[in-house]
Formats: C-alpha cells, structure tokens, sequence
C-alpha cells in the first residue's frame, strides 16, 4: 500500500496512531451478471479518525459499489470491514443497521429533504432513528436547532424546504447527518446538484467541519472538487489504483 503524507500544511493529518474509523483488507464486490463484473477489485483502504478522504474516478469505476459498502447498505463478496474496530463480519443486520444510523451521517447529492417539514424538523427527525438516544421532543429540537447553528442556516429553522436555495438545503442535509454526532460523515456527489460558487460554500462548510475533528470521505466524479476538498485523494478504477496528498489548499 502506498504510505501517504500530507504536504499541505493548512491541513493537519491525523496522527498515525489515531484510532482507525475504517480498515478495508482486501475488500471486494462483484456482481454475479451475467455479465459477471468486478466493480470493486481486492482494496486495501484505512482511515483515521480526524482523516479527510477524497475518492474520485470516472463513471464506473466502482464509487457507488464502494460507498454503499463504507455505509453498510451492501455486502462485499470477499475481504474485511473493520467500522471503529469491529469486524463487520460478525455484526448482524441490526446491528448494522444501528451502526448505520447512529455511527455514519450521509449526505447526497439530491439532498433527499422530507418536503413537508420544516429544516429544524428535518434535522430533529434524524434523531428519531437512533433508538439508544431517547431524547425528549424539546430536546431533540434543541439539539437540531445547535446543528443548524453550526451550519450557518439559524436564520432559516422553520422555513420549508421548496422555500431554501440549493446551498441552504445542501446546509440542512449535512446538519442532518451531523446531529447523531456520527464517527463518519460520508457525502456522496455533494456539489453535484450545486453551481460552483454554492459547490464551494458546502466545501468550505465540510473543510470546517473536517477542522473540527469529523472524519470525511467525499466521493465525486469531479477530480476539481476531489482535490478541492480533502486532504488526500484516492483514485478508483475498479480498485485504488492511486493516491496522492492535495499540495494546496483551499486558496490556491
Ligand atoms: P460509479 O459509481 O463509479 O459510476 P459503480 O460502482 O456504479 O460505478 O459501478 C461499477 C461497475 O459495477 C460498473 O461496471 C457497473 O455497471 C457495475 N454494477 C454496479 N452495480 C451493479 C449491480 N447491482 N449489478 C450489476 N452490475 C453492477
Ligand atoms: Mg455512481
């Protein structure tokens, strides 16, 4: 595996002895077709907490199969998936699924908003499904209202959805995945619904985030945004066929 270094010095890397969030040993899908495909080739991957993980390649290369993998909504055919230490191997549908929803925050590209509830509801919502929180309705708003704080949307709690610009509800979505206080953040195609200037204001919101201690993998087709946002850049090709450290930061 190639050893990566951060050449960047507006971005701290993780100390080598932080705790690993994901250990990928040979990780591997394929779809038994016909025609059979290896979308995902034997992948050795970690990352550590406080890590900020870019992965980019072109269409097909394997970035929904290794996303829905990271996020415990598919299986792999062979290897091993240590999430925080434990091999997933041994974890039941359950307990992936409580992993899931209380361990991994998601953001996609369609934001995927309830549309009827407003965007301290939507936020509020997400704690709902972590059945070892049982936080009190006015507590759960508070908390979703401290989320939106920190996202910058505090002047927006009640407004609707249909009523936010594209940014404002990219904003919701990533508060909405940080309110269970996740181990990972994982955002799929993040930018990929935004212009660019509204593209970099989410950048910038998940770069301050990454500053403040989250684990990130941002998975994008567009090497502009991969190299943009995080701190090293895995290339995929049916497998990691290339890593590099992004040698600038976000102002250059
Ligand atoms: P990307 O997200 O980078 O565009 P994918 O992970 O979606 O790539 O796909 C990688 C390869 O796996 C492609 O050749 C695709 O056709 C194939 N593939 C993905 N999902 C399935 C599936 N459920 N069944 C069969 N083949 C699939
Ligand atoms: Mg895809």
């Amino acid at each position: 595996m190639t050893t990566v270094h951060s050449t960047d010095p507006t971005r701290t890397a993780p100390p080598p002895t932080a705790d690993p969030v994901i250990e990928l040993v040979q990780l591997a899908r394929s779809f038994p077709g016909p025609p059979p495909v290896d979308a995902l080739h034997p992948t050795d991957l970690t990352v550590r907490q406080g890590d900020y993980l870019a992965v980019t390649g072109p269409s097909g290369s394997g970035k929904s199969t290794l996303l829905n993998l990271l996020g415990l909504l598919d299986r792999p055919t062979s290897g091993i998936y240590r999430f925080c230490g434990t091999d997933l191997r041994d974890v039941d549908e359950a307990g992936r699924t409580a992993l899931r929803g209380r361990r991994i925050g998601f953001v996609f590209q369609s934001f995927h908003l309830v549309p009827h509830r407003t965007t301290v509801e939507n936020v509020a919502l997400a704690q709902l499904y972590v059945t070892s929180t049982r936080r009190e309705r006015r507590e759960r708003r508070g908390v979703a209202e401290s989320v939106l704080r920190r996202v910058g949307l505090a002047h927006r709690l009640d407004a609707l959805p249909t009523t936010l610009s594209g940014g404002e509800r990219q904003r919701v979505a990533v508060a909405r995945a940080l309110v269970n206080a996740p181990d990972l953040l994982l955002c799929d195609e993040p930018t990929g619904n935004l212009d660019s200037g509204t593209a970099g204001t989410v950048l910038d919101l998940i770069d301050e985030l990454h500053g403040d201690g989250v684990t990130v993998i941002v998975i994008t087709h567009d090497p502009g945004v991969a190299a943009r946002a995080s701190r090293r850049v895995a290339i995929l090709d049916g497998r990691i066929s290339h890593r590099q450290d992004t040698a600038h930061g976000r102002d250059t």
